[in-house]
């Protein structure tokens, strides 16, 4: 039996083990309110449909097609989302479907191939997407400083999980992080599973790989579970994932709660019944941290592997986009750049493969465009969620106080404006975080060693108590009063 990659193409089965007797006969449903490609959901301001971009890549030409359907089905505005994904806002009822089609015809949805049996069934096609969530460096494939080409090793990792007959059993938000060394990645985001190419002391690239976390950097960071060959990273993926399945009661939909009763030695054990090979960590993975970023490397030029061309990143300011600006976008990669555009987990975007001289007339035209381009900038770290403009649940504009806040402050500042205690728009604590307690105004935390938000430092702060709060912070590193 051999599964289809292409039209005509074959190649052998994934690597299939000796399955435990106690699979369950029958799949386990974890419903989902995530928006997704095909499951368009309701908001305060109309529907919400999230286009999964894999690795955050995209072309100029889906690029224009998620414009023109953002404005001929929706308002137009456009969120970017911290999984490198985009998401359209405003979707009429009456539209849905026009917008479905229209996303699937610019290649937007999971492999045609993948979908041709079931094209005509939703479930199973919203399960395809679903699971489409692996996030890479908006580098991958073409950072100098990658160990590996992870673009190279995501490609049949997103191939195998819309294929996995068991997909649908997987919640929406459960999330694969593969981190192949690059200079600029998110290492703070924690993933269900995540990988890391690291080098032995050999020589020898390796994969190491953990459960409910992120690439080690700090010294007590938790290390490595398990590490493999490059080419079994998928396999590995899979016999995790399976496990994960297995083990997993119904409600538990996120790897942190089944680690939490069963425990990862229970996990890895029972994932060791789906690889033909050993699962197992090399001792020096214990010491072994991932190298650390730099905020600042998420705006301006990159070098890539080839020394006449460069990145050029930048941030949407609040996470927010419009069609107009990503119709500018596309433009501007196919002038500049290779034609292509990589969405970034901070909110942002990257131009690849720009020639290095036309590189600085490229960050013009993105600060034109009204991106944020330099980490001094006073949004450059500013997150602020939907708020009361789109959700039903905010109890504040959050984005309009966030616009308010950062022109009082006047300085970058790791803030977080968020409209009620969900905290979708940030996956782990900022430095500040203010919550909103009624319109425009809000209880301030700033984070410590703490879980959660950190300490209370004050309650039902205007944007400008918030701001004064804030700036003289700055210059005092003053203390908690709450
Ligand atoms: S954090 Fe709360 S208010 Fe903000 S978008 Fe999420 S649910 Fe809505």
């Amino acid at each position: 039996m051999y599964r289809r990659v292409g039209r005509g193409a074959t190649l052998p089965p994934y690597p299939v083990s000796s399955a435990p007797d106690s699979i369950p006969a029958s799949p386990v449903v974890r419903p989902s309110a995530c928006p997704g490609l095909v499951r368009v959901v309701t908001a305060a301001d109309g529907g919400l449909c999230r286009i999964k971009l894999p690795g955050g890549r995209l072309d100029a030409r889906q690029a224009r097609a998620i414009a023109a359907a953002a404005r001929a089905c929706g308002s137009g505005a456009i969120d970017a989302t911290n999984r490198a994904n985009l998401q359209l806002r405003g979707i009429r009822a009456d539209a849905a479907d026009a917008l479905i089609r229209a996303l699937l015809d610019a290649g937007l949805g999971p492999s045609v191939d993948a979908t041709e049996d079931a094209v005509a069934d939703t479930a199973a096609l919203a399960a395809s997407d679903d699971v489409r969530n692996v996030m890479l460096s908006p580098l991958a494939g073409d950072d100098p400083a990658a160990l590996v080409d992870s673009r190279a090793l995501a490609a049949p990792l997103l191939d195998m999980l819309a294929r996995e007959p068991r997909r649908g059993e997987l919640s929406p938000k459960f999330s694969i992080q593969l981190d192949g060394g690059e200079s600029v990645a998110a290492l703070d985001h924690p993933h269900d599973i995540w990988l890391a190419a690291w080098r032995r002391g050999d020589g020898a690239v390796r994969i190491a790989a953990g459960l409910a976390g992120c690439p080690p950097v700090a010294h007590d960071a938790r290390p490595a579970s398990v590490d493999v060959a490059p080419d079994q990273g998928v396999a590995l993926v899979r016999a995790l994932l399976l496990a994960f399945l297995d083990l997993a009661p119904a409600d538990v939909t996120r790897m942190r709660a089944l680690l939490a009763t069963c425990g990862e030695r229970a996990l890895l054990e029972r994932a060791r019944h789906y690889v033909p090979f050993a699962l197992a960590a090399d001792p020096a993975l214990a010491g072994w941290r991932r190298a650390r970023t730099d905020p600042a490397l998420r705006f301006g030029v990159h070098p890539s592997r080839d020394a006449a061309r460069c990145h050029v990143g930048a941030q949407f300011p609040l996470g927010r986009l419009d069609a107009t600006q990503l119709e500018r976008l596309a433009a501007l990669a196919e002038t500049d750049g290779d034609g292509t555009l990589s969405m970034t987990p901070w909110q942002g975007v990257f131009m690849h493969r720009v020639p290095r001289e036309r590189a600085p007339a490229t960050l013009d035209a993105l600060a034109s465009l009204g991106l944020v381009c330099a980490s001094s900038d006073p949004l450059a770290s500013l997150v602020a969620c939907t708020g009361s403009a789109g959700c039903a649940k905010a109890r504040a504009d959050t984005k309009h106080d966030a616009l308010a806040l950062a022109a009082r402050i006047g300085h970058a500042a790791d803030v977080h404006l968020t409209g009620c205690e969900r905290h979708c728009a940030l996956p782990h604590p900022a430095t500040h975080t203010l919550v909103a307690v009624a319109p425009a105004h809000y209880d301030l935390y700033r984070r410590d060693a703490a879980a959660g938000l950190g300490a209370p430092l004050a309650r039902h702060l205007t944007i400008d108590q918030a701001a004064a709060r804030l700036t003289g912070m700055r210059h005092s590193q003053d203390t908690t009063d709450a």
